[in-house]
């Protein structure tokens, strides 16, 4: 099998040394040691503020995302969500859901967040805004200097979803003056899913701690008490937390989060530089490092992708409902080398021969 979706991806051997192994008991000083450094290690990579603190949940990543809105926010905030895909929609949902107020600021799919429709927002008392830093279903990366920008003239708090912008593009919480960011285990981080991870600059923290208790299994005021000595209230997904431990100490080891990220952006440039040779157009011209999204010329999207799945055993990831027959996304996180590309090229080569497409 070769993955380019965007999660799961691919691990490294390394990694899966670590999934292979039998569970080991958690109420330990051992394991409380490994969580405090991955904790460390995420505040580093992130460059979170002074007295910033960062938390494991044991969910997808949605999960993080709803214990955001539930545990950052209450219902004296006024939201502004940036909504341009499936991604941004998930926030509006969880928004409506808990009874936030809230309005969004709807991008076309494909594109850019438009400076002028945001600057639309201004002096209007909004207190948050939520956005996907990358929104995975189209591709497209946000201007995150110019979003950040507003948010500080205005006195808005930043809650950043980067769950597949993590490791892969820029990333600076100091710089953006983000309250919070949000990722999750499957995407660059490259090991099994069930993990999300909430990282609280101070501004986020004294939310938390002033908000009342709305929940108990996301309740980041029980994660980050149990944090404090490097224990989650529940039994979390053991084994994810040991893989994201190795995972963090390698990228430490191999340069630290630019180096991870300059080698996942040369295998985008890489891919990138030779797929115009073929039917396909870009769904977007503001990419993320993470994953090109492609429109088909010639053929339908989900027939590629099925018969790339079923007789090349090479996974592309498809786009769901009407998007289906005409795009598909291939990714540049996980354990990929350009090596792997060159077999993806000859697969549409073969593809092209075979006049599928
Ligand atoms: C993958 C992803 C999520 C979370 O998806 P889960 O299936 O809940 O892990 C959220 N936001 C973005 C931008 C993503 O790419």
């Amino acid at each position: 099998m070769l993955n380019f979706t965007v999660g799961p991806v691919m691990s490294s051997a390394d990694t899966l040394a670590v999934a292979g192994e039998s569970t080991p008991y958690f109420r330990t000083p051992e394991f409380s040691a490994t969580m405090l450094e991955n904790e460390r290690l995420m505040l580093s990579f992130l460059n979170a503020p002074e007295n910033s603190r960062c938390v494991f949940l044991t969910s997808s990543g949605t999960g993080a995302m709803e214990s955001s809105v539930m545990n950052i926010l209450n219902k004296d905030d006024k939201v502004i969500v940036i909504n341009g895909g499936s991604f941004g929609q998930r926030f509006v949902e969880l928004c409506a859901l808990h009874g936030l107020c809230y309005d969004e600021l709807k991008c076309e799919f494909g594109t850019q967040v438009d400076e002028a429709r945001l600057e639309e927002f201004s002096g209007k008392g909004y207190t948050a805004l939520l956005v996907n830093m990358h929104e995975t279903s189209s591709g497209v990366l946000y201007d995150m200097d110019m979003i950040s920008s507003f948010c500080k003239r205005n006195g808005i708090m930043l809650i950043i979803d980067a769950i597949s912008a993590f490791l892969s593009d820029e990333l600076d919480m100091q710089k953006l003056g983000a309250a919070a960011v949000i990722t999750g285990s499957q995407k660059a981080l490259a090991v099994q899913p069930g993990i999300s991870v909430v990282a609280l600059a101070p501004e986020a923290l004294e939310r938390v701690d002033k908000n009342e208790e709305v929940c108990l299994y996301l309740s980041l005021k029980q994660a980050l008490k149990n944090m404090e000595r490097g224990q989650t209230p529940f039994t979390p997904a053991v084994t994810i937390l040991l893989q994201i431990n190795q995972r963090l100490r390698q990228i430490e080891k191999d340069g630290g989060a630019e180096a991870e990220r300059g080698r996942i952006a040369s295998l985008a440039r890489y891919f990138r530089e030779r797929i115009t040779d073929y039917p396909f157009e870009f769904v977007n011209n503001c990419s993320s490092n993470t994953v090109t999204a492609l429109y088909t010329k010639t053929a339908d999207a989900s027939d590629i992708v099925r018969i790339l799945k079923d007789e090349y055993g090479i996974w592309l990831c498809p786009n769901g409902g009407a998007l289906a027959s005409k795009m598909f996304r291939v990714g540049h996180i996980g354990n990929l080398t350009t090596a792997d590309y060159d077999k993806l090229f000859e697969a549409f080569d073969d593809l092209i021969a075979r006049k599928i497409m």
